[in-house]
């Protein structure tokens, strides 16, 4: 039987998401072909990039004197996402920019393999939407949600619970007062997973998990309440589906975003990694499960408030995150400010007319990063 290659194009493919991609890709030639790439900052990276995989087509945000890919033909991501050429949009930019892509992508019937968050939380409706309009298809990326997809294969019963699993971040057993003191460089320090900057602080303040929860809901189409988060420190199951009869199915797996990516990249297939770890279950002393602390990690209930509210909140949950994970990099604010700020944030929101434009989310997300930081200004004792 021949084998045709699929062909992507990637946002962001310089940073941890889009970087573990192009490793699939190298370890499936046969499979992958990358049409274009599409970067921010990272100019020296992406040069690299573009003469391993001789992309036709590349994208960057950053304008300097050293322009990479002379011979490439530049696009702008919009023109990228709609190209005719391309079956698989994988994106993987961080932040907002992975909105306005992923909308073209959908309007163009593109399958889209999504590992930004922000583009769900912020634009659920819209993206869920013209995805149904454009006859495309959204696969998930991130481990939880793609580890929810994969137990849902086969059913046609609608889940009655879903389960999202937490490492708990490095900062698990920590009470309120020791959360006060721990550092930027402390927080950086994930026990499991190694991912982008912003990404790890929102595991340790565990917004993360608040953000995936509203993900969940516009993935699944599962209402909020019946969207559960679970601690497990060894991050070895990475999402549990219940079912009406009381069946729960888990997916497990080493933690290694490469697998998650890659299922997305071959679905329905499943393709070998022999290159990648394997799980070793007789090493494997046990598997616990906790209940997230909320009265120590309250952003986990702020952000599953935002997005039970809906309209332009979750918006601004992702612009005062933004901000405020900003601003505790910088040793500006303290760790506990972080929930802090976002909540005051959202508190003093006007919201739209809902559902919400396009316009009126990215105002929103806009609004909320400049209001946190103000708030913050005024936070500091
Ligand atoms: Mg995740």
């Amino acid at each position: 039987m021949e084998i045709i290659k699929k062909k992507l194009a990637i946002f962001g493919s310089t940073g941890s998401i889009g970087r573990q991609t192009l490793d699939v890709v190298r370890a499936h030639p046969d499979r992958f072909e990358v049409i274009a790439l599409s970067a921010g900052q990272n100019l020296s990276l992406l040069s690299t990039q573009i003469q391993e995989f001789k992309p036709e087509y590349i994208s960057y945000t950053r304008r300097d004197n050293n322009q990479p890919g002379k011979g490439n033909k530049f696009l702008e991501p919009v023109e990228i996402a709609a190209l005719p050429e391309v079956d698989i949009v994988v994106v993987a930019s961080a932040g907002v920019s992975g909105l306005v892509p992923t909308l073209a992508a959908a309007k163009a019937g593109k399958t889209i393999a999504l590992a930004n968050k922000e583009t769900l939380v912020m634009a659920g409706g819209l993206v869920t939407q013209s995805v149904a309009d454009g006859e495309a298809r959204l696969f998930p990326v991130d481990s939880e949600h793609s580890a929810i997809w994969q137990c849902l294969q086969g059913e046609e019963t609608f889940p009655a619970r879903l389960f999202l699993t937490a490492s708990g971040g490095p900062f698990r057993h920590f009470t309120l007062e020791q959360l006060e003191k721990v550092t930027p460089e402390q927080a950086l320090k994930h026990p499991t997973w190694q991912m982008g900057k912003k990404i790890t602080i929102d595991s340790a303040t565990l917004i993360n998990k608040g953000l995936e929860i509203i993900e969940a809901h516009h993935f699944f189409d599962v209402p909020f309440e019946n969207i559960e988060v679970v601690v497990h420190p060894e991050c070895v199951i990475h999402s549990m589906v219940e079912f009406p009869d009381g069946t729960v199915k888990a997916q497990l797996g080493c933690p290694d975003m490469r697998i998650p990516i890659q299922y997305a990249l071959s679905y329905p297939e499943r393709l070998n990694s022999n290159q990648f770890p394997r799980l070793d279950l007789t090493r494997m002393v046990k598997l616990t499960f906790e209940t997230p602390d909320e009265s120590v990690f309250p952003g986990l209930k702020i952000a599953r408030e935002a997005g039970e509210k809906g309209g332009t909140y979750p918006a601004v949950l992702v612009g005062a995150d933004e901000a405020a994970v900003g601003l505790f990099l910088e040793h500006k604010i303290s760790f506990n400010d972080i929930p802090r700020v976002i909540e005051e944030t959202l508190s003093v929101h006007t919201p739209t007319a809902s559902p919400p434009s396009l316009e009126e989310i990215i105002f929103a997300e806009n609004w909320a990063r400049s209001k946190a930081l103000h708030v913050a200004s005024g936070a500091r004792i």
